[in-house]
């Protein structure tokens, strides 16, 4: 199937703060290449400021590249100008659902009015075509339009606010949908709930959806596919099982240890994959983005590795000892074997 996103060698630059003194903050995105396929979820994983977040905003249009290319099936975003991106963006085919509802949300607005504000943009419809999108989304979310459309946010939960946000994200019917840490927020209950539900819309809309998150185990179960960013750099991707059984990158394998919900054989423990305190380093310009925590890091990545196929597997890793840092915890262990099986 074709890709519904194609992201290519996307660069984004974030201008170091002017007053003197402050720490300038440098590339958030590096040559990042990533597909995303209708009807797929795809996790984005990494700590804060990994580059998830400037991703969908610069898909959205947000953020401006400072270099690469976002083709939106078969359109180059970046080269739309004037009236085609008015229409573009009057479109809604795109949506980012923010991170955390509750402050989203005008209070002072109707949950009705709240799941109408995104058609301002689209435009053109009239009384009746709102109301009957808005109940249309509700009805997706599995909120009973008659019992909430006149309710106000603070009459919610917290599982029902997000709802009401994710109504919002669809009342356009968008055909790729940004959720930003979309559970965070969530006890268990609803959390499972939220993540049920964004299953069913792909299946039902045909939705494809990229599910931001700060943890792996958050994505077991829901996500097709997993991108692991870490200080800009896409470090890691392939199918979510795979990558949590086997990580083929050290940070991910990082992630996977100290994921709590996420129970395999082959798991290994933080301790085996961190630095010793007592080895502080600081690498050298253009070295691998991990080197300052990498306990298989050596003399070539004091150069940045690029993210290639990895033999034997349909995933993607950017890492010198992909093939052979296992062996170093096992020196008894097969490297091909242990690393690609
Ligand atoms: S390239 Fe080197 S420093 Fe970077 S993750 Fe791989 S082994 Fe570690």
């Amino acid at each position: 199937m074709s890709a519904l996103l194609t992201v290519s060698d996307l660069t984004v630059t974030y201008a170091p703060p002017r007053r003197s003194g402050s720490i300038g903050t440098g590339a958030a995105l590096a040559g990042v290449d990533l597909d995303i396929r209708p009807g797929e979820i795809i996790g984005i994983v990494g700590e804060t400021g990994s580059g998830k977040t400037t991703l969908a905003r610069a898909t959205v249009g947000l953020v401006k590249p400072a270099a690469g290319r976002i083709d939106f099936d078969g359109t180059d975003l970046g080269a739309l100008r004037g009236k085609a991106l008015r229409q573009f963006r009057r479109s809604g085919q795109v949506q980012l659902a923010f991170q955390d509802p509750l402050r989203s949300l005008d209070t002072d607005l109707s949950v009705g009015e709240l799941v109408a504000e995104p058609l301002d943009v689209v435009g053109d419809l009239t009384r009746a075509e709102r109301r009957e999108r808005v109940d249309e989304a509700l009805g997706l979310v599995g909120l009973d339009a008659d019992s909430f459309r006149d309710r106000y946010p603070r009459q919610l939960s917290g599982g029902q606010r997000q709802r009401v946000s994710l109504a919002r994200s669809i009342v356009t019917r968008p055909r790729l949908l940004f959720c930003d840490e979309p559970v965070s927020a969530l006890d268990v209950s609803n959390r499972n709930l939220v993540l049920r539900l964004l299953d069913r819309l792909r299946t039902e809309l045909g939705l494809a959806v990229v599910i931001i998150a700060h943890d792996l185990s958050s994505l077991a179960g829901v996500a097709d596919r997993v991108a692991v960013f870490y200080r800009g750099r896409l470090v890691e991707h392939g199918p979510i099982s795979d990558v949590l059984e086997k990580p083929v990158h050290p940070y991910t394998a990082l992630l996977a240890s100290s994921a709590p919900s996420v129970e395999h054989d082959d798991r290994l423990s933080p301790l085996e994959l961190r630095v010793p305190v007592t080895e502080a380093r600081t690498p050298a310009e253009g070295a691998c983005v991990f080197a300052a925590r990498c306990r298989f890091a050596h003399d070539a990545c004091a150069e940045q590795p690029p993210l290639v196929p990895v033999a034997g597997t349909d995933r993607f890793a950017a890492c010198h000892a992909a093939d052979s840092w296992r062996r170093s915890l096992n020196p008894e262990t097969d490297p091909q074997k242990e690393a690609l099986s």
